[in-house]
């Protein structure tokens, strides 16, 4: 949830900031390929490459 990373359901701890926090309420997949050419991981603060949720809905 606080990245916004997209990860599978069995893991219990996010691999990109180690974080608890998870939603299952989420719309808009987005994946990053470049984090320095995309508009969308500047919007997003995204800082990795990989498959992020646009909206959360905590
Ligand atoms: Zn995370």
């Amino acid at each position: 949830m606080k990245c916004k990373m997209l990860v599978p359901l069995n893991l219990d701890i996010c691999p990109n900031c180690n974080n608890r926090d998870f939603s299952e309420e989420w719309e808009g997949m987005v994946v990053i390929f470049d984090v320095e050419k995309s508009l969308i991981a500047k919007r997003l603060n995204i800082s990795k490459p990989g498959r992020y949720a646009v909206k959360l809905r905590a």
